[in-house]
């Protein structure tokens, strides 16, 4: 495909965006952004962003719009981005998405990936990350090919916001500010929605089908 592709993914957390964000990115060659990935190195880091932040993640809750906006700006604002881009956890509030439209970002594509609640939940509970490369698994959907480690060999972590408590509290906080969002691309003509599949391969082959306009 030589169309040039601004995607956001939208989703609950959960739902797969991250996991399908790593593969459209490699298939286009175009990168995969991921506010949650740049905010979580932040925290890891210990720098000033990171301190500011913690707060809010540990409890499930959104980062302030105007930092995640200052964030977004910056990385966006890189070469690699020219030839397009995945956002992957962002926008996450309208006022997001209208920043978003204020710095003149064009975007192409908004896709969907719905998922129930309940299967959410069953899937937070298996998520695996690497802390030194990114990578995410599942232990039942997505299996590391080393088991507790990741293919990079750095031991898998549970993330603490993956946690059921921090869980519900996304959920809540998903539908409430999140959801709008749909409605907000509806508008403009830019939303499709894929229904997330128990394997993660029937999604990639839905979600392609709805970047490639085949229904
Ligand atoms: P994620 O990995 O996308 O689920 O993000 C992890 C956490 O980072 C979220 O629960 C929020 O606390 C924070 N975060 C990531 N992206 C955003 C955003 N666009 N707006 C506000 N907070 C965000």
């Amino acid at each position: 495909m030589s169309r040039k592709i601004s995607l956001i993914l939208l989703g609950a957390p959960g739902a797969g965006k991250g996991t399908q964000a790593e593969i459209i990115s490699e298939r286009y060659s175009i990168p995969a952004i991921s506010t949650g990935a740049i905010i979580r190195e932040a925290i890891a880091s210990g720098s000033e962003l990171g301190m500011k932040v913690q707060e809010y993640t540990n409890r499930g809750d959104l980062v302030p719009d105007e930092v995640v906006i200052d964030i977004i700006k910056e990385r966006l604002s890189r070469p690699d981005c020219e030839g397009g881009f995945i956002l992957d956890g962002f926008p996450r509030t309208v006022p997001q998405a209208e920043a978003l439209d204020r710095l003149g970002v064009e975007i192409t594509d908004v896709i969907s990936i719905e998922v129930s609640d309940e299967a959410i939940m069953e899937r937070m509970s298996g998520r695996r990350v690497c802390k030194a490369c990114g990578s995410t698994f599942h232990v039942r959907y997505n299996p590391s090919p080393n088991g507790e480690y990741c293919r990079c060999g750095e031991p898998l972590s549970i993330r603490a916001d993956d946690r059921p408590e921090v869980v519900e509290s996304r959920l809540r906080v998903y539908h409430e500010q999140t959801e709008p969002l749909k409605a907000y691309y509806e508008s403009k003509g830019k939303l499709k929605i894929v229904l997330g599949q128990e394997k993660l391969e029937d999604t990639t082959a839905l979600t392609t089908a709805a970047l490639e306009g085949i229904d």
